[in-house]
C-alpha cells in the first residue's frame, strides 16, 4: 500500500486546528506550501555519459522566520514526501520555538553509486539550480538521509561562489572548519535521548531497567543507540538497511560501531549471545521502547497490532502512518511525535547560524546545555497541553506548533 505522507501530515493538522477552534479560514493557507521548485540536474558523469536527476525544494512556510529544512539523497523520493517533510519541518521548528519556517530539498538518486566527483558535481549543479530562492536570510538546508557535513561544505562553496564571498550562514551542518557547529552531528541523536529520557520519567518507566531497540543506524539511530548506551541504559537491539541485531541482554553498542565502520554493515555482526532478526521483528520486539530513526511509514496497520514497547520515540520524520497512529493509541502506547522527538538537528542547526551570523564560536558544552533546555522545554509545553486537553502527544504537538504559526500570519497579515 502507498501511503501519502501529506495527506497523514494533513489529517492531523486538521484535527489540532479542530482542538484548538481555529476555522478553515483560520489556517486554510497552511494546508498548501508556499513555493515548489523542481528542477533538472544535468550532470557528466565519469564515463562521460550524462544523467539528468530530479530535484526539489519546497518552502513551505516562512512566516516565522527564513525557512529551514534538510536535502534528502534517496532514489525513491518523489514530491509528496518532499511536501510533508517540509511541512513538518513548519511544525518541528514551530514546536521548539525556534524562529524559522519550514522546507525541504531532494534529488532522486542513490549516491551510494556515485563517486565523490559524481556527488559533488551534481551537488553543486543542484544548488546552482535553487539559488535563487536559497539564502541566510530566505532558506537554509541542512543534511537529512543521504546527505551530509561534505555535501553541506559544496552548498556553501557554490552559494559563496556566485556571491563573490564566503556565506557561511546559507546553510547548516556544515564541516567545522568552514563554520560548522560543535555538537551538530550528534543533535538530533541527543534530542532523541532527552526526550526519551523525559517521557520515561513521566510515565514511571525507569531508563536503568528499560529495553530499548532502535530502528536504524545512521545519523540519528547510530548516535542515539551510542549515547543509551554511555549513559549506561540497555539497548537490545539495533538495525540498518540490511539487518538487524538482537542480544535480550543488551548490546555492546561499542564494538558494534567498530564492526559498522569497518564493514558499512551491521551484517555479519558475531558478538557473543547477539542473534541477526528483521525489521519486523525489531519493531515489535518485547521491549519498553522504541525509537524508529529509519524512514517514514515503517509502523503499519500490520505492525502496530504486534508493537509490545510502551513508549515510542520517533527519531525519523513520519515513521508511523495515520492508522498505525490510530491503533497504537488504543493499545495505550505512549508515542513521542517525530516533531518534537528528533527536532534536535534542527535546533542545533539554528545555533549553528547564529553564530555564523555573528561570527562567533560556541563550545560544545554552551551548544549541548541550550539544546537540553530547548527539548526539555518543548516537552514540558506539549505534555501539559496534552494533559489539560487530553489529547495524545502528537496532536498536542501540532496544536502548540499551528497556534504559533497561525498568531505569526494573523499579526503579519495577509499580503496585499
Ligand atoms: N533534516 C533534519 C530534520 O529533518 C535537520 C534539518 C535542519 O537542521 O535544518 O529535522
Amino acid at each position: 500500500m502507498k501511503y501519502n505522507p501529506y495527506e497523514q501530515m494533513l489529517s492531523v493538522l486538521d484535527l489540532a486546528a479542530e482542538k484548538l477552534g481555529y476555522t478553515l479560514n483560520d489556517y486554510n493557507a497552511l494546508r498548501y506550501p508556499e513555493r515548489e521548485l523542481t528542477v533538472a540536474v544535468p550532470v557528466e558523469m565519469d564515463d562521460g555519459t550524462l544523467k539528468v536527476f530530479t530535484g526539489y525544494r519546497i518552502q513551505h512556510s516562512s512566516s516565522r522566520g527564513p525557512c529551514k529544512g534538510g536535502i534528502r539523497f534517496h532514489p525513491d523520493v518523489d514530491v509528496d514526501e518532499v511536501r510533508a517533510l517540509a511541512a513538518w519541518m513548519t511544525w518541528k521548528c514551530a514546536v521548539v520555538n525556534i524562529p524559522y519556517g519550514g522546507a525541504k530539498g531532494a534529488i532522486q538518486v542513490d549516491p551510494s553509486g556515485l563517486s565523490d566527483r559524481e556527488l559533488s558535481r551534481l551537488t553543486r549543479r543542484y544548488t546552482a539550480a535553487i539559488l535563487p530562492v536559497l539564502g541566510p536570510e530566505r532558506d537554509i538546508p541542512a543534511p537529512d538521509v543521504g546527505t551530509d557535513a561534505r555535501i553541506m561544505g559544496w552548498i556553501m562553496d557554490t552559494y559563496s561562489m556566485f556571491k563573490g564571498y564566503a556565506v557561511p550562514g546559507v546553510v547548516t551542518g556544515k564541516p567545522i572548519e568552514i563554520g560548522g557547529s560543535l555538537g551538530r552531528k550528534e543533535a538530533t541523536g541527543r534530542g532523541v535521548v532527552i526526550v526519551t529520557d523525559e517521557i520515561a520519567f513521566r510515565s514511571g518507566i525507569p531508563m536503568q531497567k528499560a529495553k530499548i531497540a532502535v530502528q536504524g543506524f545512521g545519523n540519528v539511530g547510530g548516535t542515539a543507540a551510542r549515547i543509551f548506551y554511555e549513559k549506561g541504559y540497555t539497548v537490545v537491539a539495533v538495525s540498518d538497511v540490511h539487518t538487524g541485531l538482537y542480544n535480550e541482554k543488551g548490546l555492546n553498542i561499542d564494538e558494534i560501531f567498530k564492526h559498522a565502520e569497518a564493514n558499512r554493515t551491521l551484517r555479519g555482526y558475531t558478538g557473543k549471545g547477539t542473534r541477526e532478526i528483521s525489521n519486523d521483528e525489531l519493531l515489535t520486539l518485547n521491549v519498553d521502547i522504541l525509537v524508529p530513526a529509519a524512514l517514514e511509514n515503517q509502523i503499519t496497520e500490520t505492525i502496530a497490532p504486534k508493537v509490545k514497547a510502551k513508549i515510542i520515540v520517533e527519531g525519523a520524520n513520519g515513521p508511523t502512518t495515520t492508522r498505525a497512529d490510530e491503533i497504537l493509541k488504543e493499545k495505550g502506547v505512549v508515542i513521542v511525535p517525530d516533531i518534537l522527538a528528533n527536532a534536535g538537528g534542527v535546533v542545533v542547526s539554528y545555533f549553528e547560524w547564529v553564530q555564523n551570523l555573528q561570527a562567533i564560536f560556541w563550545d560544545v558544552h554552551e551548544v549541548n546545555s541550550m539544546l537540553k533546555k530547548i527539548m526539555i522545554r518543548s516537552v514540558d509545553e506539549v505534555c501539559a497541553l496534552s494533559k489539560g486537553k487530553d489529547t495524545s502527544l502528537r496532536v498536542s504537538a501540532y496544536m502548540v506548533a499551528l497556534d504559533r504559526v497561525v498568531k505569526a500570519k494573523k499579526i503579519r497579515g495577509i499580503f496585499p
